[in-house]
């Protein structure tokens, strides 16, 4: 089929996630034709470095052939099995013993969804029925970050705080509350990490009080990068000291790390780095890489067995068709498998060469701050250094920066405000990443010439 009328077709018929429909009829699709390793191949024949590994999920890089063939033993053999009736498959137990045994603390537990929306659904759900259980149904109001993102079911979006998931949805529910986020670059009490983590705990602290106490508070997320909000790296010790917090207020901690699980920050979890065990913790994206989808929630063991006695007999109403389907199962552990053979000492040796290449655009007229750990990182544009201005919106930071990267063959993400995200697939090698680098400064240069660019600047 002739990508001219492909386009046609998906103006015609397909809705894009998170889009403007009418500026999207507008530009069109860009129809990606098919990716090897970090390299993506569009309709037109161009070959550009993946910067951002599709969505920040295809960890592994593209196309490995026995993940593949994972795939398809496992439709021969089993394509399909049900977790209802106590019913399972050998590829959903194994990668459920496989992950408990890597997961950190006590989190021994997994229930696998589809994707990360649901899984933080799930929790919503799981962390409502253990404080009702545990005979404090009073529990019931949740706290999350500014600038956090945790999905888009409608749970999940309220939980989120970017304006667009919210606006015109009826969201956030008043039983969901934000504190703000620790953004060093932006933070008013300044960029000294003992200053911000002490300004988060103290406004964990009086956020509960405002919402009646801790007898009124069920669960804090977070996560241990912020990702859509921006790559917003909290300084060393912030999950910890919010992690204590929690403990101290008797409120379940859950960290969301559909993410940074899987090797994306250096380790296969990012709470790992911080040496912390969240009640209950949320994955997906680079559980199975993106070649299929699954997502997954890892209970500790007091909330399992809190929710497992307070049912008793009767059964725990959450589940869903496609939960530990035997496929994504497959694909998760062959991924898993590659993982350990490689593929995160790669990423934690690619990520080292990022970081040390993005720090170097810092003398760029344009950056304002490089921010990021592993393989997971962020360029923040500005068009005053010193007063820290984000480029004009007028500049059209998110389309134009994208379009001007992929025209120089290195897809990223341009967010609204001027940041550039970074997480290319863990497989890419040194070269790679220097190209990369390379096409993102010509990228900043073009950037430079923009006339509202310059017209801010002046
Ligand atoms: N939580 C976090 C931290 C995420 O970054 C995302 C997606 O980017 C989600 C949840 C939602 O995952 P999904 O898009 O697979 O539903």
């Amino acid at each position: 089929m002739l990508s001219n009328s492909l386009v046609e077709l998906d103006r015609a018929h397909l809705i894009h996630p998170v889009a403007s429909y009418r500026g999207h009829e507008k530009a069109g699709v860009r129809v990606l034709r098919s990716a090897r390793g970090a390299t993506v191949t569009d309709g037109a024949g161009q070959q550009l470095l993946d910067g951002f590994a599709g969505l920040w999920c295809v960890n592994l890089g593209y196309g490995v052939e026995s993940v593949v063939e994972a795939a398809a033993q496992q439709m021969r053999e089993l394509s399909y099995a049900t977790g209802y009736f106590s019913l399972g498959s050998e590829p959903a137990i194994r990668l459920a013993a496989e992950l408990a045994e890597r997961t950190p603390g006590d989190l021994d537990h997994v229930y696998f969804t589809l994707g990360g929306s649901d899984a933080v659904d799930s929790t919503v759900r799981f962390v409502r029925y253990y404080q009702r259980a545990r005979g404090k149904p009073e529990k019931d109001q949740f706290i999350s970050l500014e600038q956090g993102y945790h999905g888009s079911s409608t749970v999940g979006a309220g939980l989120t705080a970017l304006p667009a998931f919210h606006a015109g949805f009826g969201l956030p529910y008043d039983w969901q509350h934000k504190i703000p986020s620790h953004y060093l670059y932006r933070n008013p009490v300044g960029a000294d990490p003992q200053a911000v983590i002490a300004a988060s705990v103290a406004q964990l602290h009086a956020k509960v009080a405002e919402i009646g106490g801790p007898e009124r508070v069920a669960a804090f997320y977070a996560e241990p990068i912020q990702g859509s909000g921006g790559v917003l790296v909290p300084p060393d010790g912030w999950m910890k000291a919010m992690r204590e917090a929690c403990r101290a207020l008797d409120i379940l901690f859950v960290a969301d790390e559909v993410i940074t699980g899987f090797g994306r920050t250096g380790p296969l979890f990012a709470c790992a780095d911080e040496d912390i065990v969240p009640d209950l913790m949320t994955v997906a994206k680079g559980l199975t890489s993106g070649y299929v989808p699954m997502g997954a929630v890892f209970m500790s063991q007091h909330v399992y067995d809190t929710i497992a006695d307070g049912a008793g007999a009767a059964a725990v109403g959450h589940g869903y068709t496609y939960s530990a389907h035997p496929v994504s199962a497959a694909v998760g552990l062959e991924v898993l498998r590659l993982y350990e053979a490689g593929i995160l000492e790669n990423g934690r040796k690619s990520g080292r060469r990022l970081m040390q290449g993005l720090a170097g655009l810092a003398d760029h007229p344009l950056v304002g701050d490089v921010r990021g750990r592993g393989m997971l990182a962020a360029v923040e544009l500005v068009v005053d250094k010193a007063a820290r201005t984000p480029l004009p919106a007028a500049s059209e930071p998110a389309r134009r920066i994208f379009e001007r990267a992929w025209a120089n063959g290195l897809v990223i993400r341009a967010f609204g405000n001027g940041v550039i995200g970074f997480a290319p697939p863990l497989c890419a090698t040194l070269s790679e990443i220097d190209a990369m680098v390379e096409r993102t400064r010509r990228t900043l240069d073009q950037t430079l010439e923009d006339p509202d660019v310059r017209a801010a600047m002046a």
